[in-house]
């Protein structure tokens, strides 16, 4: 039987050995590893795509933010599209903001799991709406503590989803749901940056789940390699 790394998708080996998991991090006795040094403890191979963002979220050290997405999308429980996208870009804006050194606590990170959970698949095309995109507001809103009752936060949380919309929109064709996070976090880094002085690391983003995504649109992608 053949067993492949989620993260590489390298060969498992037989290893029988203590392995970090890298999800979690934490020290698991293992009969598989990868060649590439990946591993994944039980618990986060049973993950569900909320506790699996909750996990990562709480313990990484990484301050880019489409790292923590790259690794989460390639846990198991991330399809190639799917409602699972939803949750994805706020929590990770946070963690990455926390490892540059805000004051970014794991309730905030719960906040944003709970405040994305109802969004329903496909409703960028059902209402012209997007999780990943509502993300970027969430986000925004967390950071200066947005409620209904305040002025300009209100507005940066508004603002943080309107932009995500609008450049999902711009970049055009049908949906990718890895390119609507890809978005979302590149939108979401300019506004913390424009809006608020908040430095995340940029970079040209490539996707890694082309090939795994049956609908890519390749090199009419911007973040197709
Ligand atoms: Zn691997
Ligand atoms: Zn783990």
């Amino acid at each position: 039987m053949r067993f492949l790394c989620p993260i590489c998708g390298q060969e498992l080996r037989e290893a029988h050995a203590w392995l970090a998991c890298s999800f979690c991090g934490i020290l698991e006795e293992g009969e598989w590893g990868c060649p590439n040094g990946h591993s994944q403890c039980e618990g986060c191979r049973l993950a569900e795509p909320a506790e699996i963002i909750e996990r990562v979220c709480a313990q990484s050290q990484e301050s880019d933010p489409v790292q923590i997405a790259d690794l989460l999308m390639s846990h198991p429980s991330f399809h190639a599209y799917g409602p699972e996208h939803h949750l994805l870009v706020a929590p990770v804006l946070l963690a990455a903001l926390r490892n540059i050194g805000r004051p970014i606590n794991a309730e905030k990170i719960e906040m944003a799991l709970r405040r994305l959970a109802d969004i329903p698949v496909a409703v960028c095309a059902s209402r012209g709406d997007c999780g990943a995109a509502v993300g970027v507001g969430c986000a925004l809103s967390l950071v200066v503590g947005a409620t209904i009752h305040s002025g300009w936060e209100r507005s940066l949380a508004l603002r943080g989803t309107a932009h995500a919309l609008e450049r999902l929109a711009d970049l055009g064709g049908s949906r990718c749901c890895k390119q609507s996070v890809y978005a979302s976090i590149e939108e979401g880094c300019r506004l913390f940056r424009e809006e608020l002085g908040l430095e995340l690391p940029s970079h040209t983003i490539q996707c890694r789940f082309a090939a795994k995504s049956p609908e890519c649109r390749k090199d009419r992608c911007v973040y197709y390699f």
